[in-house]
């Protein structure tokens, strides 16, 4: 009975040897195959004949990822008869007959017999396709990256353009100033009166500093709509979203409500990307400007003040209506909008950006009426607390 249970169990792993889709072989204790499944024979190239009696090491090649040879003493499929134990091996390839080569993930486990190691099984799987789907989603991630940063630079343009002609207001400014303190240095200069020549200086001082204010407007909005790479840098987050205040504000022109700027100089830098989250304030603000619109005595308040560890929140509070109903629920997601010529993307962007800097982008309903939207910024340490 015992020698039936025998020859069944035999039959058995014999019939499931057969059948397994994973390459399985043996090698004695001196690295000559005494096995190979049939899956093994046709994954190497290799007849049964070829492969049982002879070295493995020496027919079925396998290097590390990177292409470099195991040297026998560091073979992982060897190392199972040397030391006793499994061993896993996730990455790595084994070359063909042919020279042909496969991505395998393998197994190497120790035979053993009565206490004595007397060789290793080895189980590996080609996966060559797991591979190619693994390159495809990193592929379609990539596209997936480009895509979406673009996206954020059609926006960064799309809210340039909307806020081009008081940008052209604000930078017409200083132009007619530097042409007014010009031709009062000519005056000076063409007239005769004893102190001429330091009024015109200080005039052309006056000019000089007009230009440089212009200057610097221009240079700020180059900034916002060039289509840099996105890269982060250690930055001083006050400056940084005092900055975009400027810049919304600059564009905001006119109206009539009030902006306040509120920040807590105990804050450390941070590695952010400066644009996208100048971006993100200059998004949240004007979003506020419009539902400021006809409000009497709007207000927006934009704080930014140290979060966790190392962290560092902003949160843009209006004194607005709050919400429409029918954005309540879907506020951050896209093509959302209660505006008329509105795209609805401009706080799912944010809200992308803000997640790409391990924070998050919130709104809230203010009790005193309006909304606040706040996001956090954070260092690995915070990062790791939350
Ligand atoms: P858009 O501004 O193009 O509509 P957003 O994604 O920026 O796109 O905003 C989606 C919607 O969220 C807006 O249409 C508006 O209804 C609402 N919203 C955003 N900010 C405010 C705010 N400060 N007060 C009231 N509603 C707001």
């Amino acid at each position: 009975m015992a020698d039936e249970n025998q020859a069944l169990t035999q039959n058995y792993t014999d019939l499931i040897l057969k059948a397994s889709g994973d390459g399985v072989y043996g090698v004695d204790n001196q690295g000559y195959t005494l096995f190979a499944n049939p899956a093994a024979v046709q994954m190497c190239g290799y007849t049964l004949e070829e492969m049982i009696g002879h070295k493995q090491h020496e027919l079925i090649h396998h290097t590390h990822p990177d292409g470099r040879h195991y040297p026998v003493s560091e073979c992982p499929i060897y190392a199972a008869f040397r030391d006793g134990e499994v061993h896993r091996v996730d990455t790595e390839v084994f070359w063909r007959k042919d020279g042909s080569s496969f991505p395998v993930e393998y197994v190497s486990t120790p035979i053993v017999e009565d206490g004595v190691i007397l060789g290793a099984v080895i189980s590996f799987r080609d996966i060559t396709k797991r591979r190619e789907a693994e390159a495809a989603l990193a592929q379609t991630r990539e596209r997936a990256r480009i895509l979406e940063a673009d996206l954020q630079h059609l926006s960064r343009l799309s809210a340039m353009g909307e806020m081009a002609s008081e940008l052209a207001h604000e930078i017409n400014q200083p132009l007619t100033a530097i042409a007014g303190y010009a031709s009062a240095a000519k005056r000076f200069l063409n007239g005769s009166k004893p102190d001429a020549n330091t009024r015109a200086v200080e005039s052309i001082e006056k000019a000089v500093d007009q230009a440089l204010r212009a200057g610097e407007i221009i240079r700020r909005l180059r900034e916002f709509v060039v289509k840099g790479n996105s890269t982060q840098s250690l930055e001083d987050v006050g400056a940084v979203v005092g900055e975009a205040v400027n810049l919304a504000a600059l564009a905001a022109g006119t109206a009539s409500f009030e902006i306040n700027f509120h920040v807590d100089p105990a804050i450390d830098p941070l590695m952010i990307d400066k644009i996208r989250i100048q971006q993100v304030v200059v998004n949240l603000m004007r979003n506020a400007f419009e539902a400021l619109e006809n409000v009497e005595e709007g207000r927006v308040d934009v704080f930014v003040a140290a979060y966790q560890s190392g962290g560092v929140e902003v949160a843009v509070s209006d004194n607005g209506p709050g919400l429409a109903n029918e954005v309540r629920d879907t506020l951050f997601q896209a093509f959302v909008t209660s505006k008329e010529s509105g795209m609805g993307v401009g706080l799912s962007i944010c809200r992308s950006i803000v997640e790409d800097h391990g924070g998050t982008l919130i709104a809230e309903e203010n009790e005193t009426g309006g909304m606040k939207f706040r996001f956090t910024l954070l260092t690995s340490q915070s990062e790791s607390e939350t």
